[in-house]
């Protein structure tokens, strides 16, 4: 980071999108824009109303592909539904590949695929940092990872599958999902339902990645995950709603290891995206 700042002339330069007023996105770009600027990076937020149109939104990211003083671009998803479907996927595209900062432009993708990954998007490499700095063997072990989405199932995946682990990829519609779940040493659940992954999902000693995020509201479902008396349920008596993952609380008696949530996956992925960042930059100085 030092050194890129020295040669730029200065802090490397970060732009985050926010359109649209999805609290939990909301909450996301705030603990982004802090990390950020906490480590250096010289952070901006651009905020875009819930009504603006995806011409606007694109009209925004080809300013920040125009301005050489920008290293990284994130336009936070979900967009606002007016922006109609497939419009992150538009925005994603339209992204300069070289500031790429989330790693979801196609030519970013596609050297992922190809194992020769620049910016790598940021929940998988975080995933992967976190095994690593644990020690947790990831050559030659069997990864089970469920779901599939663009942006942590599938490059997840591929990142397990480039460090020579045996990976499987569950979805909806994967036939027996607790029995193929059970045969991981390595099982991350992406999945975006609380408490899905139960222990009978789990070999006893496997290490378990939640990389849910799920806001429960529900004081059934709430008390389906914590004990009587747990603290968790003590603070969503007291605030009608508590975060959790995709990961039962009680697979912490299987699981040889297991990432909590809130605290795990989460600063992990904000952690990539400095990261990404200054590679972005370096990368743009070298170009
Ligand atoms: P998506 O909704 O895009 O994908 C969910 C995946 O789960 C899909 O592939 C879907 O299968 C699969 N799935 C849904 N229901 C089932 C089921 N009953 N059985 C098996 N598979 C199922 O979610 P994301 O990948 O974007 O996010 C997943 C979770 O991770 C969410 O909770 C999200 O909030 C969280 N997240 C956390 C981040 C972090 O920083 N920690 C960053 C990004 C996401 P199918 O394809 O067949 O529909």
């Amino acid at each position: 980071m030092a050194a890129v700042t020295a040669r730029l002339r200065r802090a490397p330069a970060l732009t985050l999108v926010l359109a649209g007023d999805d609290p939990a996105s909301a909450i996301y770009v705030r603990s982004k824009e802090k990390a950020a600027g906490e480590s250096g990076i010289d952070v901006a937020v651009r905020r875009l109303s819930e009504s603006a149109s995806l011409d606007e939104l694109l009209a925004v990211v080809e300013g920040l592909n125009a301005d050489d003083r920008i290293d990284g671009i994130l336009v936070q998803s979900p967009l606002p539904s007016g922006m109609g479907r497939g419009a992150a996927q538009r925005v994603f595209d339209a992204i300069d590949p070289a500031k790429d900062a989330d790693g979801f432009h196609p030519i970013n993708v596609g050297k992922l695929v190809q194992g020769r990954a620049h910016l790598a998007p940021c929940t998988p490499a975080g995933v992967l940092e976190m095994l690593d700095r644990s020690g947790i063997r990831i050559s030659g072990s069997r990864a089970v990872v469920i779901g599939r989405s663009d942006i942590v199932g599938k490059p997840m995946a591929m990142l397990l599958l480039h460090r020579d682990a045996t990976v499987v990829i569950c979805h909806s519609r994967t036939p027996e999902l607790a029995s193929v779940a059970a045969t991981a040493d390595i099982l991350v659940a992406a999945v975006g339902r609380a408490g899905f992954v139960t222990r009978d999902f789990v070999k006893p000693g496997a290490t378990v990645i939640d990389v849910g995020i799920n806001r429960v509201q529900d004081a059934a479902v709430a008390r389906s995950l914590f004990a009587p008396g747990a603290q968790r349920l003590l603070d969503f008596e007291k605030r009608g709603s508590v975060i959790v993952g995709d990961v039962h609380p009680a697979v912490a008696g299987v699981a040889g290891a297991l990432t909590p949530v809130p605290g795990g996956v989460g600063p992990l992925t904000i952690a990539m995206l400095l990261k990404n960042t200054v590679a972005a930059a370096k990368a743009r100085l070298d170009a």
